[in-house]
C-alpha cells in the first residue's frame, strides 16, 4: 500500500476544514498485483460538510475501478475504526484520521477487520 504524500495533506487539511464535523472523502489509485497507489481524492458527490461517516450513502456511489477505499475523520481523537465503521466499510482500505489532524501519526490504514494496514508515502 502506497499512498502520495498529496492524499495525506488533502485528508487532513478537508478533516480540520469541516472540523468539529466528520469529513469524508473517495479515495482514487491503481490496483496492480503487487500494491495498491492511493493517488487522488475525490470530494464524494453526494457530501456536505459534516455528514456523519455511518450515515454515509455508500451504496449510492459510481461503482469505478479506480475507487480504492473511503477515507473520513474522527473528530473525537480516536484513532481506530469503529463497530459501524467496519459495518460501512467500502473498497479495499479505510482511512481515518483523527483530531488534531496534525500530521500522518494522526492518519492510519485499516482493513475490513480493523486491523491496520501498512504503508509508504510517497
Ligand atoms: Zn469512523
Amino acid at each position: 500500500m502506497t499512498i502520495k504524500r498529496s492524499v495525506i495533506d488533502s485528508i487532513l487539511s478537508y478533516a480540520k476544514m469541516a472540523h468539529p464535523n466528520e469529513s469524508v472523502l473517495l479515495l482514487h489509485g491503481k490496483l496492480s498485483k503487487k500494491t495498491i497507489l492511493i493517488d487522488e481524492v475525490v470530494i464524494p458527490p453526494l457530501a456536505t460538510h459534516g455528514q456523519d461517516f455511518s450515515e454515509f450513502p455508500l451504496s449510492m456511489l459510481p461503482s469505478s475501478l479506480s475507487m480504492i477505499g473511503v477515507a473520513h475523520s474522527h473528530p473525537n481523537g480516536v484513532l481506530e475504526p469503529s463497530i459501524q465503521d467496519l459495518n460501512h466499510f467500502y473498497g479495499r482500505v479505510m482511512v481515518i484520521t483523527a483530531y488534531p489532524y496534525e500530521s500522518e501519526t494522526d492518519l492510519a490504514l485499516f482493513d475490513g477487520k480493523g486491523n491496520p494496514v501498512r504503508y509508504e508515502i510517497i
